[in-house]
């Protein structure tokens, strides 16, 4: 292990072992007490703690320092390690057995008042004042797991795809805008003045590139940029798990992923049955109400549509004649001790999600509970709900209907207790449309992104109808969460041309942003296709944390502030002069 002898022969957990030996240890006064003469210091270096002991008599110089260390000081320490007493014996701890009689120490680093405490974990310390001393959080141990986990995880993933005889490549960062759908963080090109870089949203044409160079097996642990709106899962930075092979077909990108997470998971101890089950895109949104659906617990949409339109409850059957569905959830014994109150509340929560209103309807031994009851005949029936589940329908247009019921059944799952919190449901989610309706544009938009293929029957008929094409794309969905994204890519320059189009995108404003690319595919590209994984947010996963800042050693908050650095932060005039950008103030707010 790399070191210095001066400061240190054994880690503090390394040292167990050489009881009766002469050892040096470093690390950080964790704990500190005063036994009425006796100086007791729990040492903490990363590989864990150990008890140090200072006698007032046998090392009175030692003694006297020891005294006056306190929390999170750094020493060197040299004594010799024994035996506890069977009576001193500390079973919580890897060096329990062992406490090393101090005979020298040396103040290596001295800490002043600390903001937060290091060594009690259970005091709360907010989000902001611990990203502010992001280093003294490191050193508590969950972080210190979260980073190892990291690490160990990023080593797996490498050595799969290495072994499989993917290369790792880098590509730029500073570069020009890759469409993933996100806002761009861009950088002034000072030699060119007016002219900006973007930062990658990820590296998809360059891996595209890659394969044109003939590399034919391409990954990169890579970090890429989006300037969105943050969410606990999401930062302005991120790091993909970035994968591109030639010659491949969509089921052998779905057998590496398989592979590559397995070993992933295997590093946290952790199995994860494969092969992943499939599911269809429509299949998701019809059953689930999202394209990411969370399949530890089943909460299946159903469909009472027919049986609606004939209920004689004008609200459902106006529903149905506007061209809209009657469709619900059962929620199993979620009834039992449903007040009408409480009734009330899902009616509330699912009006603010978006809905006209939700019938709730509780089903008991000998009939239905609702104040609806009337109009709901054969309703538990045709879901298949029994006594003790609620049932929650909604009546709306089929996009309302299926989003408010997606969301419901996530909260339903929660609220109700319905999640297996140990296990792992991963799922593919396929047969994607190829682009999306943006109402506010008046044009279609990419699903995935624009270089992703269409399946191929679909492909002579795009301009026709684009609405209707199916691409080659695929998901991975693990516990409700989109961890990994990628497709077949479109190969044939002249499809690609065509498929920009159906985006808005004509051929001379092609040529001018994606010229390069244009070029290459026209320059003998072979067919390609690819993924990337969030790697945040599989780590959020296997650590078992709600936030991907946990997962990340120096996140940024909710709003893209960074408050170790107080980044972003303002720049001399000058700076911007060179830059050749004017910055407009901030408006006032009065
Ligand atoms: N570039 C895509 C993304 O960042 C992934 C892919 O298609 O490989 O989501």
């Amino acid at each position: 292990m790399i070191g210095s002898r001066r400061y240190r022969t054994h880690t503090a957990v390394g040292a167990v072992g050489a009881e009766g030996e002469t050892v040096r240890l470093a690390g950080w006064v964790h704990r500190w007490r005063d036994h009425g003469g006796l100086v007791f210091i729990d040492l903490r270096d990363r590989s864990g703690l150990i008890q140090l002991v200072f006698h007032p008599e046998r090392s009175p110089d030692a003694h006297r320092v020891a005294r006056r260390l306190r929390a999170e000081d750094v020493v060197s320490v040299e004594g010799s390690l024994r035996a506890r007493s069977s009576d001193t014996v500390n079973p919580d701890l890897a060096t329990g057995a062992v406490e090393l009689d101090a005979e020298s120490v040396e103040v290596l680093g001295k800490s002043e008042a600390l903001p937060f405490p290091v060594e009690d974990e259970t005091v709360e310390v907010g989000e902001e004042l611990r990203l502010a001393y992001r280093y003294l959080d490191l050193r508590r141990s969950e972080r210190l797991g979260a980073l190892e986990l990291r690490s160990a995880v990023s080593r797996a993933i490498r050595t799969t795809l290495e072994d499989e005889g993917f290369l790792e490549v880098e590509t730029p960062v500073l570069t020009r805008s890759t469409p993933e759908g996100a806002r761009d963080f861009l950088v002034p090109s000072r030699l060119q003045p007016g002219a900006f870089y973007a930062l990658p949203q990820s590296p998809q044409l360059f891996k595209q590139l890659l394969m044109v160079g003939g590399i034919e097996r391409y990954y990169q642990l890579v970090r890429c940029f989006r300037d969105e709106d943050l969410r606990a899962d999401r930062q302005p930075e991120f790091t993909q798990v970035d994968i591109e092979a030639s010659f491949v077909e969509p089921d052998d990108i779905m057998g590496l992923v398989e592979l590559v997470l397995s070993a992933a998971f295997a590093e946290a101890g952790e199995r994860l049955p494969t092969p992943f089950p499939r599911m269809s895109y429509a299949d998701a949104m019809r059953d689930y109400g999202t394209d990411r659906p969370d399949l530890r617990y089943d909460l299946r949409v159903r469909n009472w549509s027919e049986a609606a339109a004939r209920s004689g409850f004008a609200i459902l059957e106006a529903a149905i004649a506007a061209g809209g569905v009657v469709r619900g959830i059962v929620v199993p014994g979620a009834g039992e001790g449903l007040s009408r109150k409480d009734g009330d509340g899902l009616v509330a929560e699912a009006q603010e999600l978006g809905a006209k209103g939700l019938v709730w309807a509780v089903v008991e031994e000998d009939g239905l509970r609702s104040p609806v009851a009337r109009f709901l005949d054969g309703l538990a029936d045709d879901l298949g709900a029994g006594p003790g589940d609620l049932i929650a329908l909604v009546a709306d247009a089929e996009d309302i209907a299926q989003r408010v019921l997606g969301a419901l059944r996530t909260r339903y799952a929660e609220r109700f207790g319905l999640i297996d919190e140990g296990a792992w449901a991963p799922v593919w989610v396929l047969d994607f449309p190829l682009v999306a309706w943006n109402e506010d544009e008046g044009r279609f938009d990419s699903l995935h992104h624009p270089f992703t293929a269409p399946r191929q029957e679909d492909a002579e008929a795009l301009a026709a109808d684009p609405g209707a094409a199916l691409s080659q794309a695929y998901d991975i969905v693990l516990n409700g969460l989109e961890i990994g994204g990628g497709s077949i890519r479109i190969h044939d320059p002249e499809l690609q041309v065509r498929a920009l189009q159906v985006i808005g995108i004509e051929p001379d404003e092609a040529e001018e942003k994606f010229g390069f690319l244009l070029r290459a595919l026209r320059l003998g590209a072979p067919p390609h296709g690819g993924i990337a994984l969030g790697l945040d947010r599989l780590l959020m996963l296997l650590a078992g944390e709600r936030s991907i800042r946990e997962v990340i050693a120096f996140p940024k908050t909710a709003t893209g502030a960074d408050p170790l650095t107080e980044a972003p932060a303002r720049v001399a005039e000058a700076q911007l002069r060179e830059l050749g950008v004017r910055a407009q103030p901030a408006p006032r707010v009065d």
